[in-house]
C-alpha cells in the first residue's frame, strides 16, 4: 500500500545533480519503497531534466530563491555561501507530509529502506571523519515551518561552522551526539565510501550489509565516463583510492539500464551516441552463489529479474575496469617499488577471485553467462561488497608499500635492492 503522507527527498539545483538524483530515485524503485519521492530542483535545471525526473519522482518541486521570504534574501545577502545549504534545508517546508527522509543525490539504495520512517527527528548517521557529528546526507525529519524559521534565524546569527548545511544542522541539532541513541542510524544506511578503506576489516565484517552508499566528496559517479569500447570506467579527476570502484559500477548499472533509456527516449537518440555512454554485453559468468539460494523462487519478480541483470552487468564491467584502476600502483612500480606479485599468463575467472585466491585484478577475465548462472542472483550485493573488500586490500597493500618507502623503510638488500631499480630504470629508459 502507497504511504502517501510520507516521503523520500532529495535534492539537485542543476542538471549535473540531477543524474544523481535519477539514479537514487530509481535505486529506491528497484527496492519497492512504499513512500513518495520527491526532488526539489532549482530554476537552472532544464526542461528537458524536469520531464525526466517527473518519470522517476512523484513530485518535481521548484524551490525559487527569488520567491522566498525577506528573510531568507537577508540571510542569503550576509552568508552568500550557504545558497546550496538554504536550498536543503527547505525541505523543511514540505509540510504536505508528516515525515520525510532526505537523500543527498550522491547516494544509492542498495535495499529496501523504508524501515526508516520508523525513526524520529533529526535521526541520522555518524559522520565517518568526526563520528559525534551526524553526516546530513541521510536523515529523518518531520517538515514544519516552525523548524525551518528557526533553523534559518540560527544560520543567520551563528552561520555553519563548516560553511556548509552539515555543519548547520550539527549545530542547530546539537544533543543528536548524546540525547538519544535511536535517532543514530547504523552507518550502514549512510556507508560513506572513504570509510571502505580508512576501516577495511570492519567493511569486511559488515559492508555486506549495507543499505545506502554515499559516493561522499570527488570525484562523483557523474564525473567518470563509461567508454563502451573499452567497457571501462575512466575517472576523470585523480584516482584518491579505487577501493569504491564496484560501487561505482554498480551506481553505473542503474544510470545504464533504467536511466540513461529515460534521458534518451524524449530525442529519440541512441544510448550510444548520448553521452559517450554505451550499453554492455552480458558476458561474465558469475556462478559464486549458493546452492540454497538457487532453490529459492525468486525468479519470477520484476525487481529481481532487474537485480540479476544489473549484478551480472556489475561484475562485467567490474572486470573489464580493473585494468584502469591499477594505475596507483604502476606508478609505484615507476618509483622503484614492486608492488605487485609477477603476473600470470593463465587465464582465470571472477569466481577465483570471489572464492579468495590472490589474483590481481588485471587477471580477470569475463566469460560467458549461461542460462543457468542467471538463476543465482539474488546474492548479487553481496558479491559487489565482497570485490570491493578484494580491491580496498589491493590498495592497502600498495599504499602500506609505498609509505614505507616514503617513511625510508627500504628493503636494499631485496625488492629495492640497487640492481632491482637498475633494471627498472633501464626498463624505463628503453
Ligand atoms: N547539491 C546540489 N548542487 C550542487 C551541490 C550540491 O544540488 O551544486 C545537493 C545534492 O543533493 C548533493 C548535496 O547537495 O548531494 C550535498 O552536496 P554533496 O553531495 O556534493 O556534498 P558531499 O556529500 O560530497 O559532502
Ligand atoms: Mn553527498
Amino acid at each position: 500500500m502507497p504511504v502517501t503522507d510520507q516521503a523520500f527527498v532529495t535534492l539537485s539545483t542543476n542538471d549535473v545533480y540531477c543524474q544523481g538524483a535519477l539514479v537514487l530515485g530509481k535505486s529506491l524503485r528497484n527496492h519497492e519503497t512504499s513512500r513518495q519521492l520527491v526532488v526539489m530542483i532549482t530554476p537552472q535545471v532544464s526542461s528537458h531534466m524536469r520531464t525526466s525526473l517527473g518519470k522517476v519522482f512523484d513530485e518535481v518541486l521548484e524551490v525559487d530563491l527569488l520567491d522566498s521570504a525577506d528573510s531568507v534574501r537577508l540571510l542569503l545577502l550576509k552568508r552568500p555561501e550557504l545558497g546550496v545549504t538554504f536550498t536543503k534545508i527547505q525541505c523543511w517546508t514540505l509540510t504536505q507530509y508528516t515525515k520525510c527522509v532526505y537523500m543527498d543525490a550522491d547516494t544509492i539504495a542498495l535495499r529496501n529502506i523504508d524501515e526508516l520512517f520508523d525513526r524520529e527527528e533529526l535521526s541520522a548517521a555518524p559522520d565517518s571523519g568526526w563520528p559525534d557529528c551526524f553526516n546530513s546526507g541521510v536523515f529523518v525529519f518531520r517538515p514544519s515551518l516552525d523548524t525551518f524559521k528557526y533553523i534559518l534565524q540560527y544560520a543567520r546569527d551563528h552561520g555553519s561552522f563548516d560553511g556548509g548545511d552539515q555543519g548547520l544542522l550539527n549545530s542547530f541539532f546539537s544533543n543528536w551526539a548524546t540525547a538519544d541513541i535511536s535517532k543514530h542510524l547504523p552507518f550502514i544506511y549512510n556507508l560513506s565510501i572513504s570509510s571502505v578503506y580508512t576501516y577495511i576489516p570492519a567493511f569486511k565484517q559488515f559492508g555486506s550489509e549495507a543499505k545506502v552508499v554515499h559516493f561522499i566528496g570527488t570525484p562523483k559517479p557523474w564525473n567518470c565516463k563509461y567508454n563502451p569500447q573499452t567497457k571501462c570506467i575512466v575517472e576523470e579527476e585523480s584516482l584518491s583510492g579505487n577501493q569504491h570502484l564496484l560501487f561505482l559500477v554498480h551506481w553505473w548499472e542503474i544510470y545504464t539500464t533504467d536511466i540513461l533509456p529515460l534521458l534518451t527516449e524524449q530525442e529519440g537518440l541512441d544510448c550510444t551516441n548520448k553521452h559517450q555512454f554505451g550499453r554492455i554485453e552480458l558476458q561474465m559468468k558469475c556462478d559464486n552463489v549458493s546452492s540454497d539460494c538457487a532453490k529459492e523462487d525468486h525468479s519470477d519478480s520484476p525487481s529481481n529479474t532487474i537485480l540479476k541483470s544489473c549484478i551480472q552487468e556489475t561484475l562485467t564491467v567490474a572486470s573489464e575496469c580493473y585494468e584502469t584502476i591499477t594505475a596507483p600502483a604502476d606508478l609505484a612500480n615507476d618509483d622503484g617499488l614492486d608492488v605487485q606479485p609477477s603476473s600470470s599468463s593463465e587465464q582465470r575467472t571472477l569466481d577465483d577471485h570471489l572464492h579468495g585466491e590472490d589474483l590481481l585484478p588485471s587477471q580477470l577475465s569475463p566469460q560467458p553467462v549461461t542460462e543457468e548462472d542467471s538463476v543465482h542472483m539474488p546474492h548479487v550485493s553481496k558479491s559487489v561488497s565482497e570485490l570491493a573488500i578484494q580491491e580496498a586490500e589491493e590498495v592497502l597493500k600498495a599504499e602500506e608499500e609505498r609509505r614505507k618507502w616514503e617513511e625510508g623503510h627500504i628493503d636494499y638488500m631485496g625488492r629495492h635492492s640497487f640492481d632491482n631499480i637498475q633494471k627498472k630504470l633501464d626498463r624505463f629508459l628503453q
